[in-house]
């Protein structure tokens, strides 16, 4: 399979610079709502805070991808005297905690890079960090190119039309079993 130039967005936390002000998810919150800004609750929100402040902790964490099942991690890490649970890292919508979920209807989030119509030419919660502890970064990475559905499609049926379903069916079985 050839090799195809893919842009990887990613958002760079530097933690010491965090004060919890939550202005990324009242953005966040009030661009997803509907209609757009017609709201905002950090509950939201695609990047939710973890906020001590008697422990001095302000970790922003980003909306991964939803998982049915809750992991064992019960681990902590301390980091700079700071004490952090495992799950303070975990971007997952997960059944043990209620971050990343639509209140009303239990959803999961995910965040969309600011993708979502009308898009976004820097994440906006990226844009609300006063304080610039968050950076938005853009690379190019070398990646498998996909199948295009719609390709296999046409391909499917220009070859139906000319030999017949049947024996396209045929081929496609004896092909699988090939493999
Ligand atoms: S806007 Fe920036 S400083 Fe404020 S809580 Fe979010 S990441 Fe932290
Ligand atoms: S990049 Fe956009 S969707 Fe993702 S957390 Fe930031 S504001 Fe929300």
């Amino acid at each position: 399979m050839s090799k195809v130039k893919k842009k990887v967005k990613a958002i760079k936390i530097d933690l010491d610079k965090c004060n919890g002000c939550r202005a990324c998810e009242m953005i966040c919150s009030a661009f997803h709502a509907n209609p757009k800004y017609s709201s905002n609750n950090p509950a939201r929100s695609r990047i939710r805070v973890i906020h001590e402040p008697l422990k001095d902790v302000y970790l922003p964490i980003y909306a991964g991808e939803y998982t049915k099942a809750e992991c064992t991690g019960r681990d902590k890490y301390v980091i700079d005297a700071k004490e952090y649970d495992e799950c303070d890292f975990c971007r997952a919508s997960c059944p043990s905690r209620n971050a990343f979920k639509e209140p009303d209807s239990g959803l999961p989030l995910k965040c969309d890079m600011c993708e979502d119509d009308p898009p976004q030419e820097k994440p906006l919660c990226v844009q609300w960090c006063i304080n610039d502890a968050l950076t938005y970064e853009e690379r190019e990475e070398e990646v498998e190119e996909e199948v295009k559905l719609e390709d296999v499609e046409i391909g499917l049926g220009s070859m139906v039309d000319k030999y017949g379903l049947q024996k396209v069916i045929d081929t496609v079985a004896r092909m699988a079993k090939k493999e």
